[in-house]
């Protein structure tokens, strides 16, 4: 039984591992992306990282996580937004580099994978992982395989429009998506523009940093705390939220919603905000046993997940 190598490559930080035959992790070796390096610079501090990691031991197969659109029939990754990497032929690159049999997919895929195959999803036969972070991805696991769809956009729940908008959403459209409304990005914006305007109600708020500097980790933790200002505009936030998971409750009735990525830091007060919303739109008509659950393996779920992609290469499933 070979062992296996799977990479996460991400906007702020990449990661290589080795995983045993049952997709343990035994190393990672990680650092910070660099933008101004490119692709050549990752593809080269990857060269690196899974020549140490493979040293002595039999690889067969790679997996990759990558964190932009990934054209799953032809094994490219289409990224508009990094440059150097729109229409290459990664898997191919991996094949050539290394002499190993490679799959990749987006880092929302990957990330479903993962906590279906080794975190919070296990057991399930359906399940939805959303990935709550800097932008909203989705991957969608039926019958126990992941759903990829006909062009392998299947699961962009962050890309469902919700509302009219002004504001443009990163997928270009003024559509008022989940994305533009409920990610760590949205919640940036909101908690700005509101202590900007509105510095008197902001109050609690300010005291934690200037208007310009506020996240959404300084506006979860005055929610935490019982400021009303900041309660109101995380739990708008999360009542959109809640709409598009509403939505994937109606479309699939998955066993689990899993919830990951930065966004997920604020735990079960997340989780709580989620259900206060669902709570309005509760019908006698739908049971809604769907679980909604924190991920397990935190920023390692699309790691795992690459390591899944490898484990099936080498022994379908
Ligand atoms: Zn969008």
């Amino acid at each position: 039984m070979h062992h296996l190598i799977a990479i996460d490559i991400g906007g702020t930080r990449f990661r290589a591992g080795l995983f045993d035959p049952e997709g343990r992790r035994l190393a990672v070796l990680e650092d910070k992306t660099s933008h101004s390096g490119g692709r050549d610079w990752m593809l080269d501090q990857l060269r690196e990282r899974v020549d140490a990691l493979r040293r002595e031991t039999e690889i067969g197969a790679c997996g990759v996580s990558f964190g932009g659109p990934v054209d799953f029939k032809s094994q490219r990754v289409t990224s508009v937004h990094t440059p150097g990497w729109r229409n290459f032929a990664l898997a191919e690159w991996v094949e050539n580099t290394f002499g190993l049999p490679c799959r990749v997919d987006n880092d929302a895929n990957c990330g479903a994978l993962g906590e279906h195959r080794f975190g919070a999803g296990r057991g399930t036969e359906s399940m939805v992982y959303l990935t709550l972070s800097t932008g909203i991805g989705g991957g969608i696991i039926c019958h126990g395989r992941l759903h990829r769809g006909r062009d392998g956009m299947a699961g962009e729940i962050g890309h469902i429009p919700l509302t009219h908008s002004e504001r443009t959403c990163t997928c270009g459209l003024k559509s008022g998506c989940t994305e533009s409304l409920a990610s760590g990005r949205a919640l940036d914006q909101k908690v700005r523009e509101f202590a900007a305007h509105h510095p008197r109600e902001a109050v609690e708020l300010l005291k934690l940093g200037k208007a310009e500097n506020l996240t959404a980790r300084e506006l979860v933790g005055a929610a935490r705390e019982g400021d009303p200002a900041a309660e109101t505009i995380f739990q708008e936030a999360m009542e959109w939220l809640a709409r598009a998971l509403l939505i994937t409750i109606r479309l699939l009735d998955p066993d689990k919603i899993i919830l990951g990525g930065g966004v997920a830091g604020a735990g079960d007060f997340l989780v709580q905000s989620i259900h206060q919303s669902l709570r309005n739109w509760r019908s006698p008509m739908f049971p809604d046993t769907t679980e909604i659950v924190l991920a397990e393996l935190g920023d390692f779920a699309p790691l795992h997940g690459a390591a899944a992609l490898a484990m099936d290469m080498v022994r379908p499933c």
